[in-house]
């Protein structure tokens, strides 16, 4: 994962998809924008309380940064899921400037060029895939009960059905999400997580004195992306944790709903 800043606009880049020259791509910052407090300042979340105007402004500053025409984004319409929905050039715009018939959908996937998918955090985990042999793309949006639901794998079988993509063959990109380090959870969180029983540690709150449990998400999610058949190469991760990085990210966690979004896009070229 890069860190990028152009015109005091900062975003994340993967070497792993940049490297192919087949995308474009990047997950926002809270840097760059111009948004007030508490959306400080690239809010990129329509809805939660901050002028249409400013979030406007935001995406097109954003897209401008990554080279996307801002006309060629598809929202995802995400309730923490795992349905996932095949989009093509006519969804174009679909949630940013006009109407869309997505809904309850954490994952996009597409082979047509120039659709510029989008998904939204902060604090979850975005994932972004490319197929450079077929030449398919996929976003997804995995918090804590996507990544349960195993919504990585469920995204590499649907590239799979919808594009003949080869596990093997897919690179993924696992974005700034909330760490180990600030994701505590209660035990009947944790137990949802028994599978993956190495990515949670238990630990003692400070403020309760009470044991607490701490999931790895990025962890888990890489372990995923590995039973479904991702060579371990193939996988890059943001290791950056929004909670504990508020100069940079927005977080639920430490925020609650005074926060903004951040946005994780990919398009691919034609
Ligand atoms: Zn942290």
């Amino acid at each position: 994962m890069v860190l990028n800043s152009k015109e005091g606009l900062t975003f994340s880049t993967f070497g792993i998809l940049t490297n192919t020259g087949l995308v474009r791509h990047g997950g926002s910052t809270r840097v760059g924008g111009v948004s007030p407090n508490p959306f400080e300042s690239l809010n990129l979340g329509y809805g939660r309380g901050d002028d249409i105007a400013n979030v406007n402004e935001n995406f097109k500053r954003l897209c401008e940064a990554l080279d996307i025409n801002p006309n060629d984004m598809v929202f995802c319409a995400q309730t923490h899921k795992a349905n996932l929905r095949r989009v093509c050039a006519s969804d174009r715009g679909k949630g940013y400037n006009k109407e869309s018939d997505i809904r309850e959908t954490d994952g996009l996937c597409t082979n047509d060029a120039n659709v510029a998918l989008v998904t939204f955090s902060a604090d979850c985990v975005p994932i972004l895939f490319l197929d450079p042999i077929n030449r398919a793309i996929a976003a997804a949006h995995a918090g804590w009960r996507g990544t349960v639901a195993r919504i990585a794998s469920l995204m590499v079988k649907k590239m799979n059905e919808e594009f003949g993509s080869k596990p093997e063959d897919i690179v993924a990109g696992i974005g700034a999400s909330i760490g180990q380090c600030c994701f505590e959870v209660d035990r009947p969180v944790a137990r949802e997580f028994k599978e993956w029983n190495e990515y949670v540690s238990e630990a003692i709150s400070p403020a309760t004195q009470q044991v607490k449990y701490h999931v790895d998400l990025w962890g888990v999610n890489r372990a995923i992306l590995i039973s479904a058949g991702l060579m371990p190469e193939h996988i890059d991760s943001n290791a950056l944790c929004t909670c504990c990085n508020p100069d940079l990210y927005f977080s639920h966690r430490r925020d609650k709903d005074a926060r903004g979004s951040m946005a994780s896009i990919i398009l691919l070229l034609p």
